[in-house]
């Protein structure tokens, strides 16, 4: 069952830039986020609340917050792991939704966030209880929810149990984040229209890294299967430390080319998200991975002045 139209989050401001090494100066960040919401961007994960010993590139939050802008009908968001971090993001005023962590398994959960699976749901919930306290509202990602770089296979039911409880603690939506990139359509499809039919009427969201070259695959597949929300991330920046050589989120402008395509609103104007690729490419200073941020839209209007070779 397709949708006409599935709302897009975009995840480069902290997803993106949180794995790479050379630290991206605030005014960059804050530049990036601009030219998101310039592209038609309504909600942007802006940045994380996290120890800044343990992620050097999201010391600057607080910063970020400072310099964004409210702008109508845009939500910023920030992703929070526990009650300090949930109450930095409240306290500088721009947050308007807490984005909330629990992970999958025991295993990668303490190398994550030092606690058990269990634990990350329960802070998770705290952290959602906080957001609503604070008059804003809370989602929750599930990270692994398709495999761990520790314990391999993930159970479904497992997704399927934590989702339910995280959805009774108010969640607004629930996320299922292919956090090392190993999912396949087939097994997306499956999750998404398990856990779709558990939260209804909440939706569902998919976060996928494109490190084995099934990110667009799955997206498709998710949609496809009920999930109504895609975060992605312009250029297709970013990594996963527990993943090495793992390729970033999968590309905002590739989603946006697949879906506008297929009929598929999203808000996104590709052209745009082409342009801040190329400005993008040049903060960082290589070529990203985006496949149609190199090759550009289609049909390109030039095309019919061009002649054949
Ligand atoms: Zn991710």
């Amino acid at each position: 069952m397709y949708t006409n139209a599935v709302e897009m989050v975009e995840v480069s401001p902290r997803d993106g830039l949180q794995n790479e090494p050379a630290l991206i100066p605030t005014e960059a960040k804050l530049d990036l986020i601009r030219q998101a919401i310039a592209c038609g961007a309504r909600r942007i994960e802006v940045t994380s609340f996290v120890n800044p010993r343990a992620v050097p590139q999201m010391a600057d939050a607080e910063q970020v917050c400072e310099g964004i802008e409210p702008v109508e009908g845009v939500t910023y968001i920030g992703l929070v792991m526990n009650r300090r971090g949930a109450e930095r993001a409240i306290a500088t005023g721009k947050i308007g939704q807490l984005g909330a962590v629990s992970v999958s398994t025991d295993t990668f959960a303490m190398a994550n966030q030092g606690q058990t699976s269990e634990g990350s749901v329960d802070a998770a919930s705290q952290i959602i209880a906080l957001a609503k306290h604070a008059g804003l509202t809370g989602q929750a990602t599930i990270a692994a929810s398709f495999g761990c770089p520790f314990e391999g296979e993930v159970s479904e039911d497992r997704i399927l149990a934590m989702a339910e409880v995280l959805a009774r603690a108010g969640a607004v939506e629930i996320g299922l984040a292919d956090t090392i990139g190993v999912a396949n359509p087939a097994h997306v499809a499956r999750l998404v229209e398990r856990v779709s039919k558990a939260i209804s009427p909440l939706p569902v969201r998919v976060h996928f890294h494109n490190t084995r070259g099934t990110g667009l695959a799955n997206v498709w597949a998710a949609i496809g299967a009920g999930a109504r929300i895609v975060d992605a991330s312009i250029g297709g920046l970013g990594g996963c430390p527990f993943a090495p050589g793992a390729a970033g989120n999968v590309a905002t402008e590739d989603v946006v080319y697949m879906l506008e395509r297929a009929e598929i609103s999203t808000g996104l104007d590709l052209d745009r998200l082409i342009e801040t690729n190329r400005w993008l490419a040049g903060i960082m200073q290589k070529e990203l991975p985006a496949m149609v941020g190199k090759a550009g839209g289609f049909p390109q209007p030039q095309h019919n002045e061009r002649k054949l070779p």
